[in-house]
């Protein structure tokens, strides 16, 4: 990492300030040469963290007039000398000094490599590194705590904790190995009971995680039934707006639609309608449907519309059993059309579900419904969502399998003790590489720290 990095900082397009962003050993020296500071001063000699006024001039010509911060080494966020040059907002500007600072010296930054360097300085951790990302796209208010959150190492904390746990396990089974002896029933309850633990606390996690992806991405919820019962009117009446095009003629809806909606909560909900679940008429519903299953799958309320004023059709009533059993999603009944004589029987569906009665065309209990959607989303705590992504989610699969095996060797003790040994290291491994360190460890050193040799 000897070279030195340039970036435009600020989104392109016309703007009050732009800000160029460089990183390395002579970022300083670079744009020395370039820049003409209104007091007599040497940029080399300044303290870290002071801003300069002054002129960028190339070739004797003016190109603006610019605001300069430097921040020196390693108190800077990548841990190397970094200049921030603040110009105009115009993009010509940020262009022409951009290409000057190339031609002195400096290379175009990779995507991420500002980030990229803080972590390799040591400055964040992998996890802490990522959430600068989430925090940069994170498109509600929760998400940004969540990011936020990661940022300042909650997450990072926590598998740092469940490490070390596994370190002291590895350090006890070495110093087992070392000192052979019978397991006791004791000592194998102790080992059941602490794999017991992290396995717990890693399943934990994995339930946060999924709770972590509906913050960042919306919470999904899906409007579902048999063709004309209501569904794109329903879905444009939570909308506000005319999106799904709403006629008499059934299957209207051969793809999805989605609808994205802020809650007063500040939650995100996305809201997918459909295609009519049923028997398919041709291959262009054919398709539809299986789309319809594939955002069912992804979605964290369902809610089953029915039209009131018309009895409930035999395949309608399976599908909502069907649909029901599905895995363990939320599922609401809402009957529609209640603007129309009732012909409904309530009672031909399941009695536990909840229901909520509405008229799209009238506009009668959409707000119930939003109600309902805020009261499920809130009776779910997602202060203690996290983000994961999908590397660091199969480390800690990978860390819930090993536990298990780990408990099945466990249940063959006394023989197999040392096969527990690679089980251990493999899940201290795989923390180390969600947290992207290196494993480091001197086993001799802890084992003596932590053992009394005479057990
Ligand atoms: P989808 O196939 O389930 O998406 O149903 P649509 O939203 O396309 O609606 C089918 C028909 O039912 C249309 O003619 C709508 O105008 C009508 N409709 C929808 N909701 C209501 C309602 O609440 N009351 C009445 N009277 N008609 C409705
Ligand atoms: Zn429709």
């Amino acid at each position: 990492m000897k070279d030195n990095i340039v970036a435009i900082a600020t989104p392109l397009g016309f703007s009050a300030i732009g800000v160029i962003r460089l990183s390395g050993p002579d970022v300083i020296d670079i744009v020395k040469k370039i820049f003409i500071p209104k007091k007599e001063k040497d940029l080399k000699e300044v303290l870290s963290h002071t801003i300069h006024y002054g002129n960028i001039v190339y070739k004797n010509e003016i190109i603006d007039e610019v605001l300069v911060a430097v921040y020196k080494a390693p108190k800077s966020y990548t841990g190397e000398d970094m200049v921030e040059i603040f110009t105009h907002g115009s993009p010509i500007i940020l262009e022409e000094i951009l290409k000057i600072l190339v031609e002195e010296g400096a290379r175009i930054a990779e995507r991420g490599e500002f980030t990229k360097r803080a972590f390799l300085n040591g400055k964040v951790d992998l996890l802490q590194a990522e959430s600068i990302n989430e925090i940069i796209r994170a498109e509600s208010k929760i998400a940004l705590k969540r990011a936020l959150s990661k940022l300042k190492g909650e997450l990072s904390r926590k598998l740092r904790d469940l490490k070390s746990k596994v370190e002291y396990l590895r350090i006890y089974l070495e110093a087992s190995i070392d000192f052979p002896e019978d397991v006791e029933e004791k000592e194998k309850e102790d080992w059941i009971r602490n794999i017991e633990e992290i396995k717990k606390e890693v399943s934990d996690l994995l339930e946060k995680a999924e709770k972590g992806d509906w913050i960042r991405e919306g919470y999904g919820v899906i409007l579902v039934g048999r063709p004309n019962v209501g569904k794109s009117s329903l879905f444009n009446a939570l909308m506000r707006e005319d999106r799904a095009i709403v006629t008499p003629i059934p299957g209207t809806t051969r793809d999805y639609i989605e609808g994205e909606l802020y809650l007063s909560s500040g939650h995100l909900v996305k809201i997918y309608d459909t295609a009519g679940l049923g028997i398919p008429k041709d291959i262009l519903d054919k398709m539809g449907m299986e789309r319809t299953e594939k955002i069912l799958e992804k979605s964290n309320l369902i809610l089953f519309v029915v039209d009131g004023s018309c009895e409930a059709s035999e395949e309608e009533i399976n599908l909502l059993e069907k649909i029901k059993s599905y895995q363990n999603k939320k599922l609401i009944l809402v009957v529609n059309k209640i603007d129309l004589p009732q012909k409904v029987d309530l009672s031909v569906f399941p009695k536990d579900i909840e229901k909520i009665f509405v008229s799209a065309k009238e506009r009668k209990g959409i707000e119930e419904i939003e109600k309902v959607i805020e009261r499920h989303i809130t009776s779910q705590d997602v202060e203690d969502g996290i983000f994961l992504n999908m590397y660091h989610r199969e480390k800690l699969k990978e860390v819930y399998n090993l536990c298990e095996e780990g408990l099945n060797v466990l249940k063959n003790l006394p023989q197999s003790l040392d096969v527990l040994g690679d089980i251990i290291y493999d899940m201290d491994r795989a923390f180390g590489e969600i947290l992207g360190e290196e494993v480091s460890l001197d086993i001799t050193d802890k084992i003596f720290e932590n053992f009394c040799v005479g057990k």
